[in-house]
């Protein structure tokens, strides 16, 4: 039996229309009924035939729908919430897809009294955003991290489960506090340093002229695959997960320390010795199935 029958998605950008693709191909008979509040993506959503039904705003979509996924920015959810509260029938769990866990819970638990709210966070995605750039295969083989709330609805926080895992993903079940400080290690921090290093580099480029363009394959090109995610998105992840990444900043700011003045004291067995160990890190995810061995040009 299906765990969901009536499946609402609020926001269809890269990782909205994915959900919408991957439920689409995993779960044929679920009725599908989406939303955004771009009309033009909407349109867009329309036109790809991603959906059963396209409604023209969030609480029209959710009526009769048993779960609700907000794919919007974190700092949309409450706006989101605002909206679809009166409209949700008993009983329907509703999830979101946000990077950081800890505010969102709350944002919504707040503003949702009595309705199953039980986030998650598929750790996936990519760089670019809106309906085209989705894909169904983009949870295949992924995590999602489901941060059931104290007191959630075990037999919910199973169902909402066994959704993700018929997307082809792999679940976890974590407190959001946790979550967001081991995303800050992961994916925050990551993007954050991309972001400055492609910033400095920019505002040298009076300096260097063409020349970061034109020889970018030396390690810059990789930074600015990151940096050209969605600059919304990675706002509100920094508004929003404020203490763990200025926490890990701060970790991080000395260990750069201690780098520059190995590099200053020609202490070379230091920087072999931290480069032996972050290759080792490369390989154990390459061994765990989360990148492969192509060579990396732009993915
Ligand atoms: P996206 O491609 O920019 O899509 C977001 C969509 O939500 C846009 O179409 C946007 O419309 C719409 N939207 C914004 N505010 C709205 C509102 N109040 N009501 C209805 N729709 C609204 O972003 P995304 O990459 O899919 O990210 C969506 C969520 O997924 C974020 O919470 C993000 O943290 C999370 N996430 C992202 C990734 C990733 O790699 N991208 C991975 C995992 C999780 P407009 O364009 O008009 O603003």
């Amino acid at each position: 039996m299906l765990p969901f029958a009536r499946v609402a998605i609020i926001g269809m950008g890269l990782i909205g229309s994915s959900l919408a693709r991957a439920v689409r191909e995993a779960m044929p008979t679920v009725q599908l009924t989406v939303s955004d509040a771009s009309a033009a993506v909407r349109e867009r959503v329309a036109e790809l035939g991603i959906a059963d039904d396209v409604a023209d705003n969030a609480g029209a979509a959710v009526v009769d729908a048993d779960l609700v996924i907000l794919c919007v920015p974190v700092g949309a959810m409450a706006e989101v919430a605002a909206e679809i509260g009166p409209e949700l029938a008993p009983d329907t769990v509703v999830s979101d897809v946000g990077s950081v866990k800890e505010s969102v819970a709350r944002v919504l638990g707040a503003a949702l009294p009595g309705v199953h709210v039980i986030p998650a966070h598929p750790v996936a995605g990519t760089e670019k955003s809106g309906p085209d750039a989705g894909f169904s295969s983009l949870f295949k083989g992924r995590w999602c991290i489901i941060t059931p709330p104290p007191r959630a609805d075990e037999v919910m926080v199973e169902r909402l489960s066994e959704f993700w895992r018929r997307l082809g993903s792999k679940v976890d079940l974590m407190d959001a506090p946790h979550h967001d400080r081991v995303l800050a290690v992961t994916s925050h921090l990551p993007h954050l340093i991309a972001y400055s290093i492609v910033g400095t580099a920019s505002d040298l480029e009076e300096v260097t002229k063409s020349e970061v363009i034109k020889y970018s394959a030396g390690g810059f090109r990789d930074f600015t695959r990151i940096a050209a995610s969605d600059p919304v998105m990675w706002r509100d992840v920094f508004l929003n997960n404020r203490e763990a990444v200025l926490e890990l900043l701060g970790r991080f700011t000395e260990d750069l320390v201690a780098l520059q003045r190995a590099i200053r004291w020609s202490d070379g067995d230091a920087l072999e010795s931290l480069f032996t160990r972050t290759r080792a890190i490369r390989r154990s995810i390459i061994d765990e199935g989360q990148d492969t061995e192509k060579p990396d040009f732009g993915r």
